[in-house]
């Protein structure tokens, strides 16, 4: 039985540009800390913020997600004002989610505190390994110490905690990975994200890995790790409910991301950040400026961060549903999909995909199995009319 949600979904993406350090796998849109006074940065954003509420003010709120970046290096009390006018321009629901990103080395008794009272009710940790040498492989500024730690602090103030673990490391067995899973899994957290490491274009590690200075792991012994890794997480009682989010309970279930797999609606705010709305029976995607000079002198200008601003075609709208609605276990109403693409989806190949185990059909609904998790890419092409 699902948790029923919301019809719609509303969520408001923030983005904070800044780390502390950039870690030689990340292509986010990020930019070294520094000393800076970022008081011009804040004003663009709360009033980017403002500025769509004007375009979208008929909403009721259902999540905020401070991502980055690492927010956790923004002063509570700016985090505060935000939760304060976000809440001040659109009602909200009794179940809003707010979940901070936050850096093990950020965490202390005062500032899990001083989150709380801005009105965060849920942390995103990034802990990454538990293991020394990969935080150092990673680039990661904490120890295995430090994480550990941070949980545990993090547990005894909020009691919706997720952890970001990075897996599929070079060179990591899989009885390394599930001895180093299994410890997290003790800490006793109610949800969980888990990312394979994937090589991505432009970052130093895409750099090493062109030099031969390391060999990333071969995808038949990533895919292997990846279903022994659904095992492990069901056996501690937090199954996968997306390609690679666990929870222990619905309840856990991250709303914001479920905004991202039902197709709901988002404001991307903060640099470079993504939005993609539902107005007027046409869905439309917002982009905001990367660089932060830019981001700021728009929104001085117009009075929003947009560097473009996409209409989608019907095809394009439609498969974004499938795709993203494939990757939960909600799966996706096969009746929903045709009316957006406005044809029938072809019998003969989901039957196909159901003899190989791949997708499931029932009651209108097509879900992916473990086993079509890994093949979603091809199947989604294929289902798309
Ligand atoms: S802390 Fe997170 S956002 Fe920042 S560089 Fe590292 S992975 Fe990227």
């Amino acid at each position: 039985m699902m948790t029923s949600l919301p019809d719609t979904l509303f969520g408001i993406y923030i983005h904070w540009p800044y780390c502390a350090r950039i870690c030689p796998y990340c292509d986010f849109n990020v930019y070294a800390a520094k000393d800076r006074d970022n008081s011009a940065l804040q004003a663009a954003i709360l009033n980017d913020i403002r500025g769509h509420y004007r375009r979208v003010p008929q909403k009721t709120l259902t999540s905020i997600y401070f991502g980055g970046g690492t927010p956790s290096l923004c002063e509570p009390r700016f985090i505060a004002e935000l939760i304060d006018v976000c809440a001040s321009l659109w009602p909200s629901d009794d179940r809003m989610e707010i979940t901070l990103e936050v850096n093990p080395e950020d965490v202390t008794r005062d500032r899990l505190k001083a989150w709380r009272n801005a009105g965060i009710n849920r942390l995103s940790l990034g802990l990454q390994s538990l293991d020394d040498a990969a935080l150092k492989f990673l680039g990661r500024q904490h120890t295995a110490e430090q994480g550990r730690l941070a949980t545990k602090l993090a547990l005894q103030q909020f009691s919706n905690v997720s952890i970001d673990l990075i897996y599929a490391r070079p060179g990591q067995s899989s009885e390394h990975w599930h001895e180093e899973l299994a410890r997290v899994l003790e800490l006793g957290v109610p949800h969980l994200s888990l990312y394979e490491l994937t090589i991505k274009e432009k970052t130093a590690f895409a750099k090493q890995v062109e030099r031969a200075q390391f060999i990333p792991m071969d995808d038949d012994a990533q895919a292997d790790l990846y279903l022994s890794t659904l095992d492990l997480c069901a056996g501690f009682g937090l199954p996968a409910y997306e390609v690679s989010n666990h929870a222990g309970h619905e309840h856990y279930q991250s709303r914001h991301n479920l905004t991202y797999w039902t197709s709901g609606d988002w404001l991307g705010i903060g640099p470079g950040a993504e939005g993609k709305i539902n107005l007027d029976g046409q869905r439309t995607t917002t982009l905001a400026h990367r660089r932060v000079t830019d981001y700021i002198a728009a929104v001085e200008e117009t009075g929003l961060g947009w560097s473009e601003q996409i209409s989608l075609s019907r095809q394009e709208a439609a498969d974004e549903k499938l795709i993203m609605g494939l990757r939960s276990t909600r799966g996706v109403s096969q009746p929903e999909l045709e009316t957006a693409y406005g044809t029938p989806l072809d019998g003969e190949q989901i039957a196909l995909f159901e003899t190989q185990n791949w997708l499931i059909c029932r009651n209108d609904r097509l879900r992916l199995t473990r086993e079509g998790w890994l093949m979603a890419d091809y199947i989604s092409a294929r289902l798309s009319p």
